[in-house]
């Protein structure tokens, strides 16, 4: 019998390459980067699974030293002496030990967690994860293009993204109409009919300033969503504007498990949701797909800047199930290294790993480059 005898938390800084500004401020440039934290899960055989979060605490309450304290103290003791297979009862005992009462409580670290475990489950039976969760129904996974900045830059970085063969582009808009119209205006300029735009405002907006946006961009017609325009409080508001826009509505920050999206459908406050295996994990994202097929609820992927292990458990989420868009998994387009060894891209294509669990090879050297040491 193989069990869990060993739990590792890395908490890592992974340098950017280039920024990355959402309307709550930026989650990583040069000079500053992103938090993850690295989970190392040992078996009494000797099998190695790995999970990562890759917390964001301006964009959701998580922190880097939160997630660290929320394995390390209080999820890890649950793992120990278990098999990797006992997904359910070590996800019924995670939520008794970190209560749901608000979202899904501590979803980053949890997500962490039932990453590693899938690649461990993978890796001992010998199939790689996406035949654990159903089997992949393609061999790549196309990605989009992510933009934010001013007019220039995004012209500028969509015209390569397109060379590159990018065809979806997805702009941060950050909650000023005149603004956010000069770039809408600019990235459809530099893409042309060809591309689609996927529009993500991060709360930014109330829907009184929704419909004035709106009202601005009619003519634009390549918009593909918009998504989370309003906080995440504020259900009521976004079922205005999904009854009002003629731009579909995509909800992000306002979903994170099955739960949220059952009260959203009730509400009829979406036309599509954001699936995200940081804030989801492998199992809950799957909940939340199956109940979206349910009440006709197109699905998009996206990422939250990860490295490998998070972009990779991501690649084979998305190509199992359906997306209505190339995904947005935005690691390797914003930072100086992913970890792993074994990931491979072409422009805007992922090949789906077919080797054990997630099918790449984490180099440890790359951990101990990046490892830092926490003050709690
Ligand atoms: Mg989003």
């Amino acid at each position: 019998m193989s069990v869990i005898k060993e739990v590792e938390v890395i908490p890592l800084r992974i340098p950017f390459v280039r920024p990355f500004k959402l309307s709550r401020g930026y989650v990583g440039r040069p000079g500053q980067p992103g938090e993850h934290i690295y989970v190392k899960l040992v078996t009494s055989d000797g099998e190695v699974g790995w999970g990562e979060a890759r917390p964001m605490h301006t964009w959701m309450y998580e922190t880097m030293e939160s997630v660290y304290t929320s394995i390390k103290r209080y999820l890890a003791p649950i793992l120990i002496g278990k098999e990797p297979y006992d997904l359910s009862r070590i996800h019924e005992e995670m939520d008794k030990v970190l209560t749901p009462v608000v979202s899904s409580g501590q979803p980053f670290a949890k997500s962490a967690v039932d990453i590693a475990l899938h690649d461990l489950i993978g890796k001992l039976v010998g199939l790689p994860l996406h035949r654990l969760i159903g089997g992949k129904t393609r061999d790549y996974v196309e990605m989009s293009a992510l933009i934010s900045g001013d007019p220039e830059s995004i012209s500028e970085y969509a015209r390569e993204m397109l060379r590159k063969g990018f065809r979806c582009f997805k702009l941060k808009i950050m909650g000023d109409v005149d603004e956010d119209c000069k770039c809408i205006r600019a990235l459809r300029d530099s893409i042309g009919d060809g591309g689609q735009i996927w529009l993500d405002a991060n709360q930014a907006y109330s829907s009184l300033r929704l419909a004035w946006l709106l009202k601005e961009i009619k003519d634009v017609g390549n918009i593909i969503c918009i998504e989370q325009p309003v906080p995440t409080t504020d259900f009521h508001g976004l079922r205005r504007i999904a009854r009002m826009s003629p731009i579909p509505i995509a909800v992000d920050e306002s979903l994170f498990s099955h739960y949220d999206l059952l009260k959203l459908i009730t509400m009829e406050a979406l036309d599509a949701l954001v699936l995200k295996v940081a804030k989801s994990g492998i199992r809950n994202s799957l909940k939340i797909y199956y109940l979206a097929e349910a009440g006709g609820i197109d699905c998009l992927g996206s990422g939250m800047t990860e490295s490998g292990v998070g972009f990779t458990a991501s690649i084979h989420l998305y190509s199992v199930v359906k997306m209505v868009a190339p995904v947005d998994t935005n690691g390797p387009q914003f930072l100086s290294d992913l970890l792993v060894r074994g990931i491979e891209i072409e422009g805007p294509r992922v090949k789906v790993p077919d080797k054990p669990g997630l099918g790449i090879k984490v180099d440890e050297s790359k951990i101990e480059e990046y490892r830092v040491t926490l003050e709690i």
